[in-house]
């Protein structure tokens, strides 16, 4: 056999989410899309293409993803547009855009799930092209809205077992209380011992950007940033006591948290509170699975109102990998469970990756039957796969066998002559019924929703 033509590969840092794991992150994303929805927000799509202004002016030219990662290009008639590196920017655009401040009420809560695309240096939990669910609430000035997302976002990654989430908190001030801090920072940075052990990057960010050298996760930095001033000595009376109201509903809510005065987030237009949150299951370099916080000045830089707003963004694929090896089994259990209606919290379910029924049309005579039957359990919400004629019994068993079906219904000359189909129970027990029966054709839908119904009460039994 030829090799694999490497032309054709995917690009370097983008990959491909074969089945197995695409049930895993669909399954995720229903269920953020329910958890968000408890909390009342509403789902929202933006392009993935904007002008390129639209990241420049919020995310800022200093910022390592508008002066390094951006996938820009400039289109067929000039225009120069980038593929949104991430989700704020467009949802905070599209919010002024469409002067949602004058007909909706406030705050404007919504959540997204889309890819992101940066251009980074991969590796493990690090790609070019990456998917996160997020939230906005715009409009949002009080300390509640701040402790509702890291509820809700502690409670999504929970939910999908990510490994010993910790949630990290800081407040980085607003443009009262921050000039000063500042001042002070750049004055530590540039103390000759500080500025000649930093590494190259963080130098040249000493003055562009200097928040972002507390963020740098080479050692040296991190050594050398520990005496740095701290943004909460130098915090205005508002912003201080909007950081003790957020830590007060933290409290209330029974939530962990750890005050961590380095936490400054990569991005210029955020204010006041910063959040992340890591997990224990992760490799310490690439271990934040979630990242938020408020952005009090994006909306009027954008033409609106001065308007507060507050958000978070989970990593997809890096939070499942945190939650493979304490969630991944007991998801792949309940991925299994067939009740679509029950009532309770929303659960974590990968999206059903085996039919209910293998319809096996045992010669091209019974096509017609096989369509039929198909699509009549379809629309009693059965998922059928229909094996064609033009394959042996044999090997349509296999595979029946293989998809994890539950039922199987063979039709061939002999049953289309008397009007019936033959019905494999597979899952059934000898004690619960027959594993093989003739059921009329007009009767077999029902018949099979019961023996379906009947294999998902077994399933869902309390073990022990
Ligand atoms: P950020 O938008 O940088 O605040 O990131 C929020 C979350 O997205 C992070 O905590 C990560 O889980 C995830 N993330 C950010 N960059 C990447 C990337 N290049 N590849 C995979 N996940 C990422």
């Amino acid at each position: 056999m030829a090799g694999i033509d490497r032309r054709f590969s995917a690009p370097k840092g983008v990959s491909d989410t074969l089945p197995a794991e695409a049930a895993i992150t669909l399954g995720a994303t229903k269920y953020f899309a329910e958890v968000a929805s408890l909390y009342g927000y509403s789902p929202i799509e933006t392009p993935v293409l904007e002008r390129t202004e639209v990241f420049e002016r919020s995310v800022g030219v200093t910022s390592d993803i508008v002066s390094k990662q951006m996938y820009t290009f400039e289109d067929k008639s000039g225009d120069s547009l980038t593929l949104r590196p991430e989700g704020t920017a467009g949802v905070v655009r599209a919010f002024v855009e469409h002067e949602i401040y004058k007909s909706e009420p406030l705050p404007w809560r919504v959540f997204y799930i889309a890819d992101m695309f940066r251009y980074e240096r991969p590796q493990a939990g690090r790609y070019r092209q990456f998917k996160q669910v997020g939230v906005e609430a715009i409009g949002a000035g009080a300390p509640e809205v701040d402790v509702e997302q890291i509820d809700m976002c502690l409670s999504f990654l929970g939910g999908i077992g990510v490994a010993q989430p910790k949630l990290l908190i800081n407040s980085i001030g607003d443009p009262t209380c921050r000039p000063e801090y500042l001042k002070a920072l750049v004055e530590y940075l540039d103390s000759s011992e500080i500025r000649s052990g930093l590494c190259a990057d963080c130098r040249s960010r000493a003055n562009r950007n200097p928040l972002r050298v507390l963020d740098c996760k080479r050692p040296e930095c991190k050594k050398l940033t520990e005496e740095a001033p701290k943004a909460l000595d130098y915090l205005c009376e508002a912003c201080r006591a909007h950081f003790e109201e957020v830590i007060a509903g933290l409290e209330a809510l029974g939530i962990d948290y750890r005050i961590e005065p380095r936490l400054v987030r990569g991005l210029d237009y955020y204010t006041r509170t910063a959040f992340e949150v890591v997990s224990g299951g992760l490799e310490a370099a690439q271990d934040a699975v979630a990242g938020g916080g408020r952005y009090d000045g994006l909306v009027e830089l954008f033409g609106g109102p001065p308007m507060p707003a507050v958000g978070f963004a989970v990593g997809l694929a890096r939070s499942l990998a945190a939650s493979k090896s304490k969630g991944k089994a007991e998801s792949d259990r309940q991925g299994h469970g067939r009740s679509r209606h029950r009532l309770g919290p929303p659960r974590f379910e990968p999206a059903p990756r085996r039919p209910d029924v293998f319809v096996i049309e045992i010669d091209a005579g019974a096509r017609d039957q096989a369509l039929r039957l198909a699509s009549s359990m379809r629309a009693l919400g059965v998922s059928v796969v229909v094996s064609p004629g033009d394959r042996s019994v044999k090997s349509s068993m296999k595979h029946a066998d293989r998809s994890g079906a539950s039922v199987v219904a063979l039709l061939g000359p002999d049953e289309v002559a008397k009007g019936e189909v033959t019905v494999r129970a597979l899952r059934r027990s000898a004690e619960s019924g027959p594993q093989q029966l003739s059921i009329r054709i007009e009767d077999a839908p029902r018949a099979i929703s019961e023996i379906l119904l009947e294999d998902s009460a077994v399933e869902e039994e309390p073990e022990g």
